[in-house]
């Protein structure tokens, strides 16, 4: 299954700007409402983790009975309110965002609504959605007939413009392409990875800068005073920094991945393995952090949209000690010994022959599939 988006223009009637206000408005209305609440529950069980665990996270349908206007709106838009705030505090609990902030009047005016039994139908220029009918839109281009829509986000710009974000699934299974170019990648802590053409993908210099920015700010986080003022200002600076170098990783994989999709019909690579665990601690650095399961995920997907193909090899191949030229297998291979070199004569950067034995083997893999 594949996700695709599709943005149109609306144009609703004067009535329904005023039900698309009044959305607008209650969304925001129990989004504010939920997190006073979860604050409060903070507040109430900071020195008790356990029972905070275990309270439940307050749902729209509750404030219906003490605010009954809230009927009104599309009931959907209000549960994906409380999806957004649970987002927004998962991303807040795993370092990646700051606390969750309330929503005020120029917050980004937004709600998204979900297909259930047939509520939304797209028809003629029309589209029709829960609690307004039928609105006028721009279908500048059509959905193809296989994709099936999903969720819908209606959303006002600052200068009064309605747009619709359409979102479909649809089946994709491409034709397998056949097999012409082969690369092997060895995984590098301190890079990437090394191919097996000889190639690094190394990490942009302003990202390995920010890095150190981070170890830094990490230290004088560790050295303040748990719980005050100035900790939780260096907490916010290191969230930021932790959001900042995220996103800036994410675009390094899917550059690297994409320009590997792209030239390669099949890549070679091993599963993490016991090499990589003692990089990792040679390096002082947890393995995820390099990045390498999302450049996976990234690899995979965009080879697949094409007919290509990702070979994983068993985690127990002995990469690094095999010969890439003769197939010798080495007794021990120090981390330092950064030159392979075999009795035949053979000598490489003993990456590159890691990689080469990688793509070797997943060839072997081709024949036999
Ligand atoms: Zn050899």
């Amino acid at each position: 299954m594949a996700n695709k988006a599709y943005q149109f223009r609306l144009y609703p009637t004067k009535e329904q700007e005023q039900r698309l206000a009044k959305t607008f408005g209650c969304v925001r209305f129990v989004y504010n409402k939920m997190l006073e609440e979860r604050i409060q529950m903070f507040e109430k069980f900071k020195d008790d983790q356990e029972s905070l665990k275990q309270q439940t996270f307050p749902t729209p349908a509750k404030y219906k009975k003490e605010f009954p206007w809230l009927k009104e709106v599309d009931s959907l838009a209000l549960a994906n309110a409380q999806l957004n705030l649970q987002k927004a505090f998962q991303h807040f609990f795993s370092g990646r965002a700051g606390f969750p902030k309330f929503k005020n009047r120029k917050a980004k005016q937004s709600y998204t609504t979900n297909v259930v039994n047939g509520n939304i139908k797209l028809s003629d220029g029309y589209i029709k959605l829960p609690k307004l009918k039928w609105i006028k839109l721009k279908q500048h281009r059509e959905i193809p007939a296989h994709h099936i829509i999903k969720a819908c986000t209606i959303t006002k710009t600052k200068t009064g413009k309605y747009y619709i974000s359409i979102l479909t699934e649809y089946e994709h299974q491409p034709a397998p392409k056949e097999v012409q170019t082969v690369v092997g990648l060895d995984f590098s802590m301190s890079t990437l990875y090394v191919d097996s053409e000889g190639k690094r993908a190394n990490y942009p210099r302003f990202y390995r800068k920010a890095l150190e920015t981070l170890a830094k700010e990490q230290r004088i986080l560790s050295r303040r005073k748990k719980g005050s003022n100035r900790w939780h200002k260096q907490r916010l600076k290191v969230a930021k920094l932790h959001e900042k170098i995220a996103n800036q990783r994410k675009d390094f994989l899917h550059k690297e991945s994409h320009k590997l999709a792209k030239r390669y019909d099949c890549v070679v690579i091993e599963d993490l393995n016991m090499k990589g665990m003692s990089q990792a601690l040679h390096f002082g650095q947890r393995v995820h952090d390099n990045g390498w399961g999302m450049f996976i995920t990234f690899l995979r997907y965009k080879l697949e949209e094409q007919g290509k193909k990702l070979i994983k090899i068993d985690k127990w191949f002995p990469s690094s000690k095999t010969c890439s030229c003769c197939g010798r297998v080495k007794e021990s291979l120090s981390l330092s010994e950064r030159t392979f070199r075999c009795e035949c004569g053979f000598e490489s950067d003993r990456d590159v022959n890691a990689a080469i034995n990688i793509k070797h083997e997943g060839m072997k893999r081709l024949a036999i599939v």
